[in-house]
């Protein structure tokens, strides 16, 4: 049974955000709930707003709905339950039919602001990259197997919306830990033919998937024509070939951000890490045009690691 009413809308708001691209049961969303410690969210104040969006107007006057300390507001009890219930149907993908409808219900809850990615996350159909019978559009992470999920779109489009300026036409892009493939072809559509997007996979059988999943969408082309590529490697340690990259993507959680792929991102370029074992920060890392790099935290996420493969398949 949940335990809705000790959940803060702040608890609601953490374990709305936190799968990053572990597959929760119920049981881990009540313990989440329940017991996930309070951090610091850079994007509550979106989520904040996105939730502001079901809230009665009654709560309009309650400065700290979704900060954990709205107690004794009025309507206190039914606005966490409301906004509980609210979430829980987006995460459910009840009644969510397709990409466009799954976008539109990311842009109601502020999660995705940016133009160019809802065209993107609306044009690259999901239920091409989950396995058959599952709720595609549902904004939760799904088991692809190996011990590996397709992330929540949520994340995915966090991570597009940080990465957008560097997935210009003509640049490069590597997505290390690129799983189902879902957001390699994002990449590749972002950077067109004239740019590349890779795919990094340690998981032989996850890349043959992922390059059926891909054949079936509409970048099918750039990957017949080779702007886009999937390959099995250790993601650790990039892909020198296409080097440098303006930006990076891991989908997986490093202990700490792997050298060389700082060593793979251009100058000016960004790369969006999962960093940390238990707790993880999403880190955005820039690389100067000096070559410095200066490193911030997004949030914090819940991904699964970034291992060996034979740490992976024994269940890490
Ligand atoms: N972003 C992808 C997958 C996320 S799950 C998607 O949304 O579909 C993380 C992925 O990282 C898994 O597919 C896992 O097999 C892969 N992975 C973990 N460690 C890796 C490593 N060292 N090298 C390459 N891939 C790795």
């Amino acid at each position: 049974m949940y335990n809705l009413l000790s959940a803060s809308p702040r608890a609601i708001a953490i374990a709305r955000i936190a799968y990053g691209c572990v597959y929760t049961t119920p049981s881990t969303t009540t313990h989440l709930l329940t017991s996930t410690p309070t951090r610091s969210f850079s994007h509550l104040h979106r989520l904040r707003r996105t939730v502001s969006l079901l809230r009665p107007p009654t709560l309009s006057s309650c400065p700290n709905f979704l900060t954990g300390n709205s107690h004794f507001c009025g309507m206190a009890v039914i606005a966490p339950l409301f906004s509980y219930l609210s979430l829980m149907w987006l995460l459910s993908g009840h009644g969510v039919r397709d990409s466009k409808a799954m976008v539109e219900g990311l842009q109601g809850y502020g999660v995705i602001s940016s133009k160019k990615v809802a065209e993107v996350m609306g044009t690259i159909d999901r239920a091409l990259f989950v396995p058959d019978g599952t709720p595609a559009y549902a904004d939760s992470p799904m088991s692809i197997g190996y011990n590996a999920t397709i992330s929540a779109p949520h994340m995915h489009a966090t991570c597009l919306q940080l990465l957008e300026k560097n997935l210009q036409p003509g640049m490069h892009a590597l997505d290390v830990g690129s799983g189902s493939g879902y957001l390699t072809a994002c990449f590749a559509l972002m950077v067109g033919p004239k740019g590349r997007a890779v795919g990094v996979e340690h998981i032989p059988e996850l890349v043959s998937s992922s390059i059926e999943n891909i054949q079936k969408s509409a970048v099918a082309p750039l990957l017949k024509e080779g702007s886009l590529s999937v390959h099995v490697s250790d993601g650790r340690l990039g892909w020198p070939e296409f080097a440098p990259y303006d930006a990076i993507h891991v989908g997986a959680a490093a202990p700490e951000i792997p050298q060389p792929l700082i060593d793979q991102l251009k100058p000016g370029g960004r790369m969006v890490i999962p960093v940390g074992n238990l707790y993880q920060d999403l880190k955005v890392v820039d690389k100067n045009m000096d070559g410095s790099v200066s490193v911030r935290t997004e949030t914090s996420v819940r991904y699964v690691p970034l291992t060996s493969r034979e740490a992976q398949l024994r269940g890490y």
